[in-house]
């Protein structure tokens, strides 16, 4: 027996089957329902429950407030009916856009810059991500942050880490070359700058998840924020981290910014054994005055908001993108 969907306020209708969640059956029957990770670490297709029952499956605790879940709030991506239900939820322009592979950038060792030419202009905000159709396997994507501000030359620039086995990156770092095409979802996300806080700002990245704090700052330094501005950059090996002469110069430039790399493999590191990228940034604070900006994997975005919040810091000032694996 299959259960029935109304989506409010649009009207749309679909059916769910039963085990299977909201937005797996809205995908299955083309309802472009918003979403982004589509594993409960981004919050892209919360929704509200206005009429119905269903199981609220796992989902990074931090993206619904005891508030929200009352007034029945749900993350659609891990909600399975188990009755007919009306549902509030956002639904997106299922629009495409072919670009064309400008350069492959070799970062670090695991690490590549992706340049790419979008067919027509690609709006974005700096801290947003992207999807890219994974090449051979149709209707399969990755998410992936743009890492700058929109540029004059209309060149969309990723930062993407080699995944073990991983289906997209391995074609990135063994087959994909200048010339060839790939199918990219419009931006979306959440996180960006909040330029009106007065604030002092904390920027914490690990791995790849520099790629949208770097767009973040950008756009911080382009409208000449004079809020200071602290990032913690870490990776596990000094072989890992890159663009760090380009973050020491924006250092030297910005009068305001400061930039700290951390590894935390005491073996690889010509810093006296490791310094690892959360005790650095707790031995730097205090942190609870300022707004914080926070990318990487979910375990460390988790890690990084218990320590922060055990240190008195408001979680309203709190903004992050958790790099969920597929
Ligand atoms: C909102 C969002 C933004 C993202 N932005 C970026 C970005 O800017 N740069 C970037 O590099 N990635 C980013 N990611 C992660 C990215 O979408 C993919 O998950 C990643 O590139 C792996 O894809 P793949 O096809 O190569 O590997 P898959 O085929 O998906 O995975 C292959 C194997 O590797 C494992 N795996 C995947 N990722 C990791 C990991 N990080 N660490 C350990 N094991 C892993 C999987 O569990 C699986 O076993 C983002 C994710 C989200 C949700």
């Amino acid at each position: 027996m299959s259960y029935q969907i109304i989506v409010e306020p649009s009207g749309l209708r679909f059916t769910a089957e039963p085990g299977q969640s909201v937005l797996e059956a809205a995908l299955a029957q083309d309802v472009p329902l918003k979403h982004g990770c589509a594993s409960g670490s981004c919050g892209d297709c919360k929704g509200k429950i206005l009429e119905g029952d269903g199981q609220q499956g796992a989902f990074l605790p931090l993206l619904l407030s005891p508030e929200e879940r009352a007034a029945g709030a749900a993350i659609l991506c891990k909600f399975k009916p188990e009755s007919d239900l009306r549902i509030q939820a956002e639904l997106t322009r299922a629009e495409h856009w072919q670009a064309g592979i400008v350069a492959l950038e070799p970062l670090a060792a695991d690490v590549m810059g992706l340049w790419l030419k979008p067919d027509r202009a690609f709006p974005f905000i700096p801290g947003q991500y992207l999807r890219v159709e994974v090449p051979g396997h149709a209707g399969v994507w990755r998410s992936y942050s743009l890492a700058h501000r929109p540029r004059t030359d209309g060149l969309v620039g990723l930062q993407i880490r080699r995944a073990p086995n991983g289906l997209f990156s391995t074609q990135l770092f063994g087959q994909l070359k200048a010339g060839d095409q790939l199918t990219l979802s419009a931006a979306q996300g959440e996180f960006r700058l909040h330029p009106d806080s007065p604030r002092d700002i904390l920027c914490i990245a690990a791995g790849t998840g520099l790629a949208p704090i770097e767009a973040i700052l950008e756009e911080a330094f382009a409208r000449n924020l004079d809020r200071r501005i602290h990032l913690f950059f870490g990776a596990k090996r000094e072989r890992d981290l890159y663009h760090v002469q380009k973050l020491e110069a924006w250092a030297r430039e910005h009068p305001n910014f400061t930039f700290t790399p951390t590894v935390s493999d005491p073996e690889d590191s010509h810093w006296a054994g490791a310094r690892r990228l959360l005790p650095t940034v707790m031995q730097h604070g205090p942190w609870q005055d300022h707004e914080v900006y926070l990318c990487g994997s979910p375990g460390m975005i988790e890690a990084a908001l218990e320590l922060l919040r055990s240190h008195h810091s408001n979680m309203d000032q709190m903004h992050f993108d958790a790099f969920t694996p597929n």
